[in-house]
């Protein structure tokens, strides 16, 4: 039996993880864009940061997968990345749905406080308090196994933590400046990514 597979069921899976992404995410910014933001703590950093996201997530994996640009960094898919890809994609698709349907019109793609904002505590955030960012993380390992190229693979794995590392105190900040001490009392009986770890 070969140890390699053809690394076109990585990058299959991988584009049905961009539309499921996009599937799960398109309806529900619809939905948010209709009611009114009253605080935006979008700065630049904000922009460089999603900018850069957008490279991780899109533009270097299907570079990898639709043009020879990045070939130089391919690699062969073995089985058990495959197997390992194919496991933090399913965990995803779950998490990042049940995020989108808890946090429900709260949401923004950036740092926002919206018109009647809700501090959200239950659901899967009543274990964690970045469920959201937490399904990104698997879906970014996912890419990391399952595209098999040492450029695009990891790509969304750099890109994210760097916005992770750096969206969290202020996110944390914004939500302690609207909740007070309703979301200090949450803090402090919720992990941040890993229930019951950290
Ligand atoms: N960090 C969260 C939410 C990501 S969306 C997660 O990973 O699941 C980012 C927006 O969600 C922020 O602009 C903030 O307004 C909002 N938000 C974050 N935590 C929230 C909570 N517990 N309740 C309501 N809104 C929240």
């Amino acid at each position: 039996m070969s140890m390699i597979l053809n690394p076109w069921f990585g990058k299959a899976l991988t584009i049905a993880g961009i539309i499921v992404t996009v599937a799960i995410r398109v309806p529900h910014d619809g939905r948010s864009a209709k009611v009114p933001v009253v605080d935006s703590r979008k700065g630049t950093l904000e922009v460089v940061l999603l900018a850069l996201m957008s490279l991780g997530i899109f533009v270097l994996p299907i570079l990898s997968i639709a043009t020879p640009f990045l070939s130089f960094a391919n690699y062969p898919l073995h089985p058990m990345m495959f197997g390992a890809g194919v496991a933090c994609l399913g965990l995803n698709f779950w998490l990042f749905y049940r995020s989108h349907a808890d946090l429900g019109t709260n949401w923004s793609m950036t740092l926002e406080v919206r018109d009647g904002h809700q501090l959200i505590s239950s659901g899967v955030y009543g274990r964690i308090r970045h469920p959201m960012y937490a399904a990104i993380y698997l879906y970014a390992l996912a890419q990391a196994f399952l595209l098999p190229n040492w450029i695009a693979g990891p790509a969304s794995l750099v890109t994210f933590t760097l916005m992770f590392a750096l969206r969290l105190r202020p996110e944390e900040k914004m939500m302690i400046d609207k909740f007070g001490s309703a979301y200090r009392d949450y803090a402090s009986r919720t992990k941040r990514l890993i229930p019951g770890v950290w």
